[in-house]
């Protein structure tokens, strides 16, 4: 392991230097990043590929392009986002005026999963550059050669007192935990959110939590089925499942039930045939840990289509559950992988009252022709964000902020929401 103390001490006299707190400074290196970034376009595909079998072209329209669309957002928007902010003043403090200054913390820890792993590294980077900090990146693990072409992409371009990676387990996380930073933003899951929000009360340093959960889907009985069946299936087996926003349980109105399940199944063969272990474009399950675990989520249950497993190649066919209990295992922890259940419903206001008994979600998906109905539902189940008659797109939309509420996390980025995130907002009077 590095030693992460001299790397901070530089970082540290790196940040007192002032050089980061210069606008054409950190747009100079978003550009610079960007560069690097298309420069190193096929190797992190290839990386990619590597880790999660991930297909060139979902590798991109996930990772490499939503990235690279974020940093020309932030180079056109920044100079205005960093702009002081005037605000009003109250009548009994007349004759001063307000503004609200944005500064950078200082020294950002950012912590990254496996799952998307080169667009969690480097999405909260861009947001830590633009707000002026220097950064310390830790990815994850499981996705060895992305963290690898991340780390000789980051070595070749930053200098390590400004941006660096530290490539490592659980173990070199908590060392770094250990280390005194000025802001974490740590994506990853429930448990270790937990780990990573008591390391930072020692210190008092201030955290953004992007978790999981088990994110819930409703096709209600006026849906366009077809179209519902289509971006459901799309948003659930994109990179087998292991997406922190796919639908990870399904409701749909008992009326259409068995026209949804014709529909979903014909769907999942368009997209990868009807032997998706052959098509290129499905991904893998990252590891056996991962695959046992899930494997075991389909040991007795009812399977309406799927269920295929093969341990050599670490696949697990897109599979969808009948009814399960509501004790059942696949209806407690997230599933993160390519198995949905569907629960049958009747009236709306079960599924409401059912979602509110739980955790809250880090997204939502209503599949409804009543905006009404759809209305009810996001006002009255409290969730981190979703979408009406889609799934999992919202994050790609820079403009609206991305995060979790309760067990799903704490905290937003994207965009502005990114730049506010890692600034702190000065507000000054005069
Ligand atoms: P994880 O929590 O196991 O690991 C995430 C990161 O934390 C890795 O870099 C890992 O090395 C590090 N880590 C692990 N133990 C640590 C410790 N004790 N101290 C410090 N660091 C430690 O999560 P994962 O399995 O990589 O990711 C899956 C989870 O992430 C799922 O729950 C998923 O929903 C969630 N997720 C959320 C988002 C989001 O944007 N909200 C995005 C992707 C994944």
């Amino acid at each position: 392991m590095r030693n992460i103390q001299h790397i901070l001490a530089e970082q540290k006299r790196f940040f007192q230097s002032g050089h980061t707190k210069d606008l054409a400074f950190r747009l100079r290196n978003l550009a610079r990043l960007k560069s690097a970034i298309v420069e190193n376009e096929a190797a992190i595909l290839k990386a990619l590929k590597k880790d999660l079998s991930k297909s060139a072209y979902e590798g991109y329209l996930s990772e490499v392009g939503v990235v690279l669309n974020e940093i020309r957002l932030f180079s056109r928007k920044l100079k205005s986002w960093a702009r002081p902010k005037r605000v009003k003043t109250p009548f009994v403090l007349w004759v001063a005026s307000s503004r609200i200054y944005f500064e950078p913390y200082g020294i950002a820890l950012i912590i990254a999963p496996w799952n998307y792993p080169f667009q969690l590294s480097i999405a909260p980077l861009i947001g830590s550059i633009a707000a002026g900090n220097c950064s310390v990146v830790k990815p994850s693990e499981y996705a060895p050669h992305t963290a690898a072409i991340i780390s000789e992409i980051i070595a070749a371009h930053f200098d390590n007192s400004y941006i660096t990676v530290i490539e490592g387990d659980a173990q070199t996380g908590e060392a770094l935990l250990a280390e005194r930073f000025d802001y974490i933003f740590y994506t990853g899951s429930e448990a270790v959110g937990k780990i990573v929000m008591t390391a930072a009360a020692k210190h008092l340093t201030p955290v953004t939590l992007e978790l999981g959960g088990k994110s819930p889907c409703i096709v209600d009985q006026d849906a366009n089925i077809d179209q519902a069946a289509k971006r459901i299936a799309f948003g659930k087996f994109m990179n087998a499942g292991q997406t922190c926003i796919a639908p990870d349980l399904l409701f749909v109105h008992n009326s259409i039930k068995q026209q949804f399940q014709t529909q979903f199944e014909k769907h999942v063969h368009q997209f990868y045939g009807k032997n998706p272990q052959q098509s290129p474009d499905y991904a893998r399950i990252i590891n056996k840990r991962h695959y046992d675990r899930l494997v075991a989520l389909l040991k007795d249950r009812r399977i309406i289509f799927g269920g295929q497993c093969d341990p050599t190649d670490l696949y697990i066919a897109p599979t969808l559950i009948d009814n399960p209990a509501l004790e059942d295992p696949v209806m407690q922890a997230e599933i993160f992988g390519p198995i949905l259940p569907l629960l049958a419903f009747d009236d709306l206001s079960t599924v409401i009252s059912f979602l509110n008994s739980r955790p809250k979600p880090l997204a939502l998906y209503v599949f409804s022709n009543q905006p009404q109905r759809c209305q009810k539902v996001i006002e009255k189940v409290s969730f981190g964000a979703g979408c009406i008659n889609d799934t999992i797109i919202h994050f790609v939309n820079a403009h609206l902020p991305f995060g979790g509420v309760g067990n799903s996390g704490m905290g937003q980025y994207h965009g502005k929401a990114s730049f506010e995130t890692f600034s702190h907002q000065k507000g000054i009077l005069k």
